[in-house]
């Protein structure tokens, strides 16, 4: 299997996609053909333990990686460090809808699925081609990458890892679980401004020649584990499959049933990981994609035109979904247009110098047919996290509250009565203060004492991670401007 650029540039083998991140010519590298499983195949995952899921999708998404390898990075990823012996375990989240946790890592959000993965397929790509320099890992976070990454890497031999998250934009949870971050090869910016700034200031190092030029005189390549990095994405498609084989072995559905998911979404990795899982296969009906006050993509899906002109940027209380531009919606529109790299790059274009694009009908149709879309403002995320409290016992943070509240809404519009999976994201206790005046109507003190409070009100434990980060030192404290992100790379790494 190759990989193939979005933008039209050369094929690579898939190490070497997972090696550079991005595509030389900005792109972003898709499968060049899709795996499929069978049915027979689908229904053997079912008794599978998860790391035994993880080898049967991987192996056939990273056909260069040879099985020890993938088999050793699979337990060292998913061995110890969850809390939970399931992984990603599905459970009943009230009468018609099933849930998907993908929180049950080190970091608490889902991202570790990924993140716990991709330092060991990273150093086995670099080692493939003949790498020697330093894998420099940029990475800029909306709150939970960060720390996943940071996790992820953390004194892994051979990489070194430095997170940019927007100053103020992240929750006291998220800023504390990055800034305590020990190990010797991690660094954490402060960025005065938004995700997006961190993140466009990220691509920007990424395309500086002069920069990758003083990296590989310090002996460092520079890489992504961002959900650019289709070595974030593979490690995500398991657990669609890992969802359908749980639902097959509890009877909630037959093989070949068609199953909806619900995705709380900011840069689309996560749901196009499910995309993928369809196109290798799995029967996967609607693919719903949620979002908060931050709609363009509502907007996009239902209009099929991509328009941040005038749209201005939501702080939220689900804030790993505040993004205005979603990178991996480029796979999904170099997928819609037949593969037409050239008008990829003519969509891009288009907006980052007009800020506005416009799908052709035909791409439009093929959008609809697969994806529906829903957003919930701030009122509807604590209402539909109270509800969920109150009717079905589950406690919810805020981004599963998205995911659930536009399920729901979509149900009672369509009348569609698919199994549906609504895909939790992250721990309710990383979010504990605006869960806790979610169900109670206040809060008081900070996001520990609200956690405490909730864990009293709610009968469930505040989980190890965060209990114990208050009482952890700050070892990073650097800020920068969006505009010297990369001087503060220099500066830090002297
Ligand atoms: C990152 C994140 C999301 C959004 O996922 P994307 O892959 O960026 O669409 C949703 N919820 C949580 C908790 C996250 O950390």
């Amino acid at each position: 299997m190759q990989m193939l650029s979005t933008r039209g540039g050369a094929a690579v083998t898939p190490s070497m996609a997972i090696l550079r991140g991005l595509a030389p010519d900005g792109g972003l590298y898709v499968p060049a053909s899709f795996p499929t499983f069978t049915a027979a195949e689908i229904e053997a995952m079912v008794p599978m333990r998860y790391a035994e899921r993880a080898f049967a999708v991987l192996s056939r998404f990273l056909p260069d990686f040879d099985a020890q390898e993938l088999r050793d990075a699979i337990d060292g990823a998913y061995g110890s460090g969850f809390d939970c012996a399931q992984i990603a375990p599905v459970v009943k989240a009230g009468p018609h809808a099933h849930a998907l946790e993908l929180w049950h890592g080190p970091t608490l959000a889902f991202k570790d699925m990924a993140l716990q993965l991709l330092p060991y397929l990273l150093t086995l790509s670099g080692k493939k081609h003949g790498e020697t320099r330093e894998v420099f890992i940029l990475v800029a976070t909306s709150g939970d990458t960060g720390k996943a990454a940071l996790e992820g890497f953390l004194d892994v031999p051979g990489t070194r890892c430095c997170v940019f998250y927007p100053e103020g934009g992240v929750s006291r949870a998220q800023y504390l679980q990055m800034v305590t971050t020990g190990g010797k090869n991690t660094h954490v910016i402060a960025v005065r401004g938004n995700f997006d700034d961190a993140q466009t200031g990220v691509k920007r190092i990424f395309s500086d020649p002069q920069f990758a030029k003083e990296m590989d005189r310090q002996g460092r390549v520079l890489s992504s584990a961002n959900s650019i990095n289709f070595g974030r994405l593979v490690p995500q498609i398991v657990y669609y499959f890992s969802a359908y084989a749980d639902l097959l072995g509890e009877g909630a559905i037959r093989m070949g049933d068609a199953v909806n998911f619900s995705v709380p979404t900011g840069n689309f990795g996560d749901i196009l990981a499910a995309d993928y899982a369809q196109k290798a296969g799995l029967p996967v009906g609607k693919l719903i994609c949620a979002s908060n006050e931050n709609n363009v993509l509502t907007d996009f899906i239902r209009t099929g035109t991509y328009d941040i002109r005038t749209r201005a940027f939501h702080r939220t209380i689900s804030p790993s979904m505040d993004i205005l531009i979603s990178s991996n919606l480029e796979r999904l529109l170099f997928d819609l247009s037949g593969r037409d790299g050239a008008r990829i790059q003519e969509l891009m274009t288009r907006l980052s110098q007009d800020k506005v694009y416009t799908i052709a009908p035909s791409m439009l149709d093929a959008l609809r047919a697969r994806y529906a879309a829903g957003y919930v403002d701030e009122a509807g995320i604590r209402a539909e996290i109270a509800r969920a409290w109150r009717d079905d016992h589950i406690l919810m943070d805020p981004h599963t509250a998205v995911a659930s509240a536009v399920l729901r809404e979509y149900q009672q519009e369509t009348g569609d009565s698919t199994p549906s999976v609504i895909v939790s994201t992250a721990s309710p206790y990383k979010f504990g203060a605006a869960v806790l005046e979610s169900i109670s109507g206040s809060v008081s003190g900070d996001d520990f004492t609200c956690c405490q409070a909730l864990s009293e009100l709610t009968g469930t434990s505040v989980p190890d991670a965060i209990a114990r980060l208050p009482q952890l030192p700050v070892r990073h404290n650097a800020v920068c401007d969006k505009d010297a992100m990369a001087q503060a790379v220099l500066d830090a790494l002297r």
